[in-house]
């Protein structure tokens, strides 16, 4: 290596830097323009330096030039949107993108991106249709509505029902049922954008059925119930149930609304997950409306699904705010083949992803942790120790907050002396700038790796990440 500083005279030209054979290969794969805009940037930078007498004579070598102009490139083209290795142990992560789509919906959506579609268009008659269609008798058929329609995600449902039916008038929603998810959507806010008044009733822990017909009036527009996704109210205790509710509306000809949040369609004790009011359940209550995610107990695409009486889904389908919260084709396209699984519910914890994940056999996790064991052990380095462990899964999104799921991963533990946040965090930062990033959790000192969504075609790339020592 040479010792001398180079000069800026020394720098070559950007033309001939450009003109290099190493040059070739970048400028048909990246566009030319953008390759003269990162040769231009990095001779500018190395002027600055040479300049201040800091740049080497060697780092002026055209091989060397031209690998830099590669990385940089290869750098800012690398897709934003990766995919990751969920170890978090939460399986409808938000934050990792909710539910993983069925093959059947990931091949809808390739027809859909590639070819015109009948998105809005009666095949039988030539008319124009309208792009609910595609699946609203499915949705009917599975949750026993009378008409549904679907929008971009859940709170814009929400936001949607309450604009189409309670604008400038009152809504009366138990005080322990007033949710904030997320941070972003909170009922008393997505109420106020949505012109309706929110009136609240009963207590934090306590709201009976006296405490909604005594705020019923002349302004009220609903009753509405909102599902306790993210928390429990336990101890001393009492709410409303769908079915009284809704008689206390219809009594006074009004209609009962329920955010389901993460709307189950089937009854999942059956395959021994904790039991949750399915969509057909509170229809059946007497619920005049339901709104639900598409993403999370479902299965399907991020959307908002509203189901239930067919005067009110008609009105909600002609607000304005309807079309500005509409879904695209990408969404149904994905939709329909998730929903069509449910009609063969023997089937369903097989072919639906969520399901799949969510019913997984402890045993298979535990042979897994084995299998893969020793190479992140091998991976993590001996300042580590690298077990297998029985740990608990969440459902995740909101979904059943109490209810936990036996699991099993690999626990690892920081071995050398004094506190060990900081070495576990080294190591999930490590882990985290994996070409494929691995994200776990940090819990009583632990660094948890659940397994539970390491499907066995993820494996083997799992295991390939790990020949080389992480950080
Ligand atoms: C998750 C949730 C929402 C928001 O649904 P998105 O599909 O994330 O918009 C609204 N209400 C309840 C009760 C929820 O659980």
């Amino acid at each position: 290596m040479s010792a001398r500083p180079a000069t800026p005279g020394e720098l070559p030209s950007l033309d001939r830097l450009l003109s290099q054979p190493a040059y070739a290969p970048l400028h048909e794969t990246f566009g030319r323009s953008q390759v003269v805009a990162a040769a231009r940037q990095q001779l500018q930078a190395l002027r600055e330096r040479a300049l201040a007498g800091a740049l080497d004579l060697a780092e002026l070598d055209l091989g060397v030039l031209a690998k830099v102009t590669e990385q940089t490139l290869l750098a800012r083209n690398a897709p934003r949107l990766r995919a990751v290795f969920n170890l978090t142990g939460t399986v409808l992560h938000t934050n990792l993108g909710r539910a993983l789509l069925p093959d059947e919906a990931v091949d809808a959506v390739l027809r859909a991106l590639t070819r015109p579609a009948n998105l809005e268009f009666d095949l039988e008659t030539g008319a124009r249709g309208d792009r609910d269609d595609l699946v609203e008798d499915l949705l009917c058929e599975l949750t026993g509505a009378e008409a549904a329609t679907v929008v971009n995600n859940n709170a814009a449902a929400v936001l949607l029902m309450l604009n189409a039916l309670a604008d400038r008038r009152e809504v009366i929603v138990s005080r322990g049922e007033l949710v904030e998810i997320g941070g972003a959507f909170r009922i008393p806010d997505i109420m106020k954008r949505a012109g309706a008044r929110l009136v609240e009733v009963g207590t934090t822990n306590r709201t009976h059925a006296a405490d909604y017909a005594n705020a019923m009036g002349a302004r009220t527009a609903m009753l509405m119930k909102v599902h306790c996704s993210n928390y429990a109210v336990t101890g001393f205790t009492k709410s409303v149930s769908v079915a009284e509710v809704a008689a206390l509306a219809h009594a006074q000809g009004l209609p009962a609304t329920v955010d389901l949040g993460s709307g189950t369609l089937l009854d999942l004790t059956q395959w021994g997950l904790p039991r949750e009011d399915t969509v057909r359940d509170t229809i059946e209550a007497g619920a005049d409306l339901v709104t639900f995610s598409g993403d999370k107990l479902l299965g399907g695409p991020q959307a908002g699904l509203l189901v239930g009486r067919a005067d009110l889904i008609r009105k909600i389908k002609k607000n304005p705010l309807k079309r500005a919260l509409r879904v695209g084709k990408l969404t149904l396209a994905a939709l329909e083949p998730v929903l069509a699984l449910y009609r063969a519910p023997e089937k369903l914890a097989e072919r639906l992803t969520t399901l799949r994940l969510l019913t997984r056999g402890q045993r298979q996790m535990q042979a897994q942790a084995e299998r893969l064991r020793a190479g992140v052990q091998q991976a993590v380095g001996p300042e580590f120790g690298v077990e297998g462990a029985a740990m608990f899964s969440q459902i995740g999104s909101g979904a059943l907050p109490v209810d936990q799921l036996p699991s099993f991963g690999l626990a690892i533990r920081y071995l050398g002396r004094g506190r060990p946040g900081r070495h576990l965090e080294r190591l999930q930062a490590g882990l985290r700038g994996l070409a494929r990033p691995v994200i776990g959790r940090i819990e009583d000192d632990v660094f948890w790796l659940d397994l539970r969504c390491l499907e066995a075609r993820d494996e083997a790339e799992f295991a390939a990440q790990l020949t080389e020592p992480i950080a």
